[in-house]
């Protein structure tokens, strides 16, 4: 529930507006997990709450952790749902990847979720809690957020196929006396929903953008993500071209590629990807080089470490700025693309 959403409901309960905002905190900022531990609360009202509310909707089926300290976990909704979070951990600045459906109805070809099919969209409660279960597992309840959590919309699911329940998200979490997670910590990761990027330039304070592009051309393109045959590459990069018109100042967005070996990691894809991102202010755009997980139940490999250093090499040698992505946790399959992969 939205802040106002909240107010509403205890407004039909009879209740002061002030009410809203002290349970608003208990969730958000002191992440309490159940009505009774609102001890600031009257014990009718926490009674009251508990037989005609809930705070809990997600719990917690398992838990990995793996040897570089990245953590995932594997989550059920009331309905049986599964969801999937993972915790990433870095010198000063922890990130917390979330997903924002349970499976994906896209059906990237290198993608383990994708074998699932949708299962079905999150709600906006469902995503605010994914951060809450993390960074109370990791820094204890109540604690402070650290100040640089950053939050990645890369876990399971396409988040434009649920653009508004996740917008409602956002703002929830960006409350100064909630989470404080402001957008411009959030990254949102699409595979090129054409029309939502459009909304989302439109959209005062909104998170950052990234596009997983994967191939530079279409009929590869069309191969390993096939919403590419709705949306082919021509017409994502007019919307890409359209939101690098709404950056901000100093605001980069980002291309993410995913490097298949021996599929789109040759220096030609290097040049046609190069080619492909001509038309952008060059330092607007940077990219994101993914190895692939390797993951034995999909047909791709991991490209050499050579070929992706080559591939970031030849990028920059045509002036666009190429970060490699260090797969985390790959022991515990909490690598890109690779969640879902027990259920599977
Ligand atoms: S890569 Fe992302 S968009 Fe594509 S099928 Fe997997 S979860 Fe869905």
């Amino acid at each position: 529930m939205t802040r106002a959403e909240l107010e509403e409901m205890f407004l039909e309960f009879g209740e002061p507006r002030y009410r809203a905002d002290q349970v608003f905190r208990a969730i958000h900022q002191r992440r309490l997990r159940a009505f009774d531990e609102m001890t600031d609360l009257p014990k009718k009202l926490r009674q009251k709450l508990a037989a005609e509310a809930d705070i809990e909707r997600l719990t917690v089926t398992s838990r990995y952790v793996s040897e570089d300290g990245t953590r995932r976990y594997l989550m059920r909704t009331v309905d049986q749902r599964p969801v999937e979070t993972v915790f990433i951990p870095s010198e000063g600045r922890d990130t917390i990847c979330f997903s924002s459906q349970a499976g994906c109805p896209l059906k990237c070809d290198f993608c383990l979720t994708a074998k699932l099919g949708l299962l079905r969209s999150l709600t906006a409660g469902e995503i605010v809690e994914q951060i809450l279960i993390v960074l109370n597992d990791v820094y204890g309840v109540a604690a402070e957020t650290p100040h640089g959590t950053n939050l990645v919309g890369m876990g399971a699911g396409e988040p434009f196929l649920n653009f508004d329940e996740l917008i409602k998200a956002v703002r929830i979490m960006g409350e100064p006396d909630g989470l404080h997670i402001v957008p411009n910590r959030i990254t949102i990761s699409t595979a090129g929903i054409v029309p939502r990027i459009r909304d989302l330039a439109l959209l005062p304070d909104r998170p950052h953008l990234a596009i997983s592009l994967t191939a530079a051309n279409d009929e590869l393109r069309d191969r390993l993500m096939p919403i590419n045959r709705k949306y082919p590459i021509n017409e994502l990069m007019s919307a890409a071209k359209e939101f690098e018109a709404s950056l901000r100042r100093g605001e980069r967005f980002t291309f993410e590629y995913v490097m298949l070996g021996g599929v789109n990691d040759s220096d030609r894809d290097a040049d046609r990807l190069a080619e492909l991102l001509d038309r952008f202010q060059l330092s607007r755009v940077k990219v994101n080089l993914i190895p692939h997980n390797g993951a034995d139940q999909l047909d791709y490999a991991a490209s050499t470490p050579e070929r992706v250093a080559a591939f970031k090499q030849r990028l920059g040698s045509k002036g666009v700025d190429a970060y490699v992505r260090t797969p985390r946790g790959r022991d515990i399959f909490a690598a890109c693309g690779q969640l879902a992969a027990k259920a599977i």
